[in-house]
C-alpha cells in the first residue's frame, strides 16, 4: 500500500450526467498518471487516477464493467459514458478518474507510467517519478503478480 498522505474529510465526485455517484474516504493525496495505449484509447489521452482507502457508489445500476484485460477491468456511466474507475484484478484495488471529483488544492502527481507509450504530443512536468512499461510490469511480478 502506498504511503500517500490521506485527505481526511469525504471527496465526493459525480459521472457527467450525474447519475453516478462517488463518495471517497479517506482520499490518497496522490495521483497516479499511466500514459499506455489502453488507457489512450478508453480515454482519449493519459488516465489520471486517485486512490482511497474507501468509497461509496451511487447508481449502481447505470455502471458497466469491461473487463480490458486478463488483469484488470474498466467501469464506465452507460448513460453518459463518462469512465469511473480502473481496477487491478489480482488485489481488486482500483483508481477512480481524478476528474470526477472536486479534489481539494495540494493534491500532486505520484508518478507517471508506461512512459515508453507516452505520445508526442504532450510532456507533463517531469518532477514525477517516470517509469517505463517493463520497469512497471517488473515492479508488479516482483509483488508476486503474473501477466502471462
Ligand atoms: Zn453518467
Ligand atoms: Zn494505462
Amino acid at each position: 500500500m502506498s504511503e500517500a498522505q490521506r485527505h481526511p474529510g469525504p471527496v465526493s465526485g459525480r459521472c457527467l450526467c450525474g447519475g453516478v455517484t462517488i463518495t471517497l474516504t479517506q482520499t490518497h493525496c496522490e495521483i497516479d498518471v499511466c500514459h499506455c495505449e489502453m488507457c489512450a484509447r478508453w480515454g482519449g489521452a493519459m488516465y489520471a487516477g486517485v486512490e482511497a482507502d474507501g468509497f461509496e457508489v451511487g447508481g449502481e445500476d447505470l455502471i458497466s464493467v469491461y473487463q480490458s484485460s486478463d488483469w484488470a477491468e474498466r467501469a464506465f456511466c452507460s448513460r453518459c459514458g463518462s469512465n469511473l474507475w480502473y481496477r487491478f484484478l489480482p488485489t481488486g484495488n482500483r483508481t477512480f478518474l481524478a476528474g470526477l471529483f472536486d479534489l481539494p488544492k495540494g493534491f500532486s502527481i505520484k508518478q507517471q507510467i508506461f512512459v515508453d507509450e507516452k505520445p508526442d504530443w504532450y510532456d507533463l512536468a517531469q518532477v514525477s517519478a517516470m517509469k517505463t512499461g517493463p520497469e512497471i510490469i517488473a515492479e508488479a511480478e516482483a509483488a508476486g503478480f503474473s501477466f502471462d
